[in-house]
């Protein structure tokens, strides 16, 4: 089994789909910030543990993406472990922006800073350097 993260949200000013996972988190479109608020984070860290105590690593074998939650999930499951198994010890900061700059993110650009802000918030609490 894996855990998911079921949320979808889309910013009432603009359309834009992102998650507002902390108090001061605005749109990364329009930049409103919406009272909706959802505590992304420590369901990504309990699904992240959970893989990594049980298969070893972050990314599980199946992977369905059922949500935006899920998706940001699958996206930061492959930075984690590619950041570990990378021999030339980038940071994972540097690391991360990296591969988040080389990624395609077709009609969302804006969705390539909003990931890395969540991803440099799970790596900070699973204490990945
Ligand atoms: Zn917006």
């Amino acid at each position: 089994m894996t855990l998911h993260v079921q949320y979808d949200h889309e910013c009432l000013e603009c359309g834009a789909a992102y998650i507002p996972y902390d108090s001061e988190v605005p749109c990364p479109r329009c930049g409103a910030v919406e009272t909706e608020r959802f505590d992304f984070i420590s369901e990504a860290l309990a699904s992240l543990r959970f893989n990594k105590a049980s298969f070893g690593q972050y990314t599980p074998i199946a992977w369905f993406v059922g949500s935006l939650g899920d998706h940001v999930l699958g996206t930061l499951f492959h930075l984690l472990d590619e950041h570990e198994e990378q021999s030339d010890g980038t940071p994972f900061a540097s690391f991360a922006e990296e591969r988040l700059d080389e990624a395609d993110w077709a009609d969302q650009p804006y969705m390539k800073d909003h990931v890395l802000g969540i991803a440099m918030r799970v790596g900070d609490s699973l204490g990945v350097r």
